[in-house]
């Protein structure tokens, strides 16, 4: 299989869990070994999950909203009209092809389309600008208020919940995607967004648990330099081993942006936690 046809025909349902066991043999064979669509599979989930908390929540901004809805529409339209014509210009043996292409263009069409409208929101609004040579480096500005945090974490989103949450990091300009450590036993603790030197925001989402802490920090990515070596690549996360501290380096669906969880678990540990986190 390559790699259009992998992301045109199966993305979308295998992130439904939609494909029948023969396709979705076919598919983790590719994924196993295409990093690109291993990518894209995440970045898929991701914007989905994030979907659905939307829809739950309805505090999009409308302008989001309006796009998705919008697009929606458009494509329910587009797959009611093809479905009223098919039945005659159909050949034998072709049932199965229309069936499938509707429905993985029902499918992918929307997020695809949503996914665009969330980040081109984000662009549009987002602060810009070069940075300044002397900003502190990315894993610097998480391991400073990791430790700062680990102390005394006061947040400064009033709501604790994920939805609120994802909802104030957007009407910032950063990404809306929460991670859920819930099922390794870390509980969210809040979040707080601030401003960096060089005036992009940041948004730093705090956990506690009984094995200790984890922060994410959601920063523009410009001038990001990881550290040379000591760089373990587990799907599509980078494990980094810097100045005592276990950090996941990953990069949130388009936008420009990084997402650096910093943890004091042994890194061994920390993988499993992000992958128990991810299945
Ligand atoms: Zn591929």
């Amino acid at each position: 299989m390559d790699c259009a046809t992998y992301i045109e025909k199966y993305l979308s349902a295998h992130v439904d869990g939609e494909l029948s066991a023969a396709e979705l043999r076919e598919a983790e064979e590719h994924l196993a070994g295409c990093v690109n669509c291993r990518a894209r599979f995440a970045e898929e989930r991701a914007v989905k999950a994030l979907l659905r908390e939307r829809a739950a929540m309805r505090k999009t901004p409308a302008i989001v909203r309006g796009s998705i809805l919008a697009a929606l529409d458009a494509v329910d339209a587009a797959g009611a009209s093809k479905s009223g014509t098919r039945g005659s210009d159909r050949s034998a043996g072709a049932d199965r092809a229309p069936w499938y292409s509707i429905r993985r263009a029902r499918m992918w069409a929307p997020v695809a389309i949503a996914a665009a409208a969330v980040f081109v929101f984000v662009i549009l609004h987002g602060v810009g600008g070069p940075p300044p040579a002397q900003a502190i480096p990315p894993f610097d500005v998480a391991i400073q208020h990791y430790d700062t945090f680990a102390q005394r974490f006061e947040p400064n989103v009033k709501s604790t919940l994920p939805a609120d949450l994802s909802d104030a990091y957007i009407d910032h300009n950063l990404p809306g995607f929460l991670w859920n450590f819930r099922p390794v036993g870390y509980k969210l603790m809040g979040g707080r967004i601030d401003r960096l030197a060089d005036g992009t925001s940041v948004a730093y989402t705090f956990y506690r648990g009984d094995m200790g802490t984890i922060l994410c920090t959601y920063m523009k990515s410009h001038g990001l330099q990881p550290p040379d070596g000591e760089m373990q690549e587990v799907g599509i996360h980078h494990y980094y081993e810097y100045k005592g501290y276990s950090i996941c380096l990953s990069y949130p669906p388009r936008g420009g942006f990084i997402c650096i969880l910093v943890s004091k678990r042994p890194m061994k540990e920390f993988i499993e936690d992000i992958a128990t986190c991810e299945s």
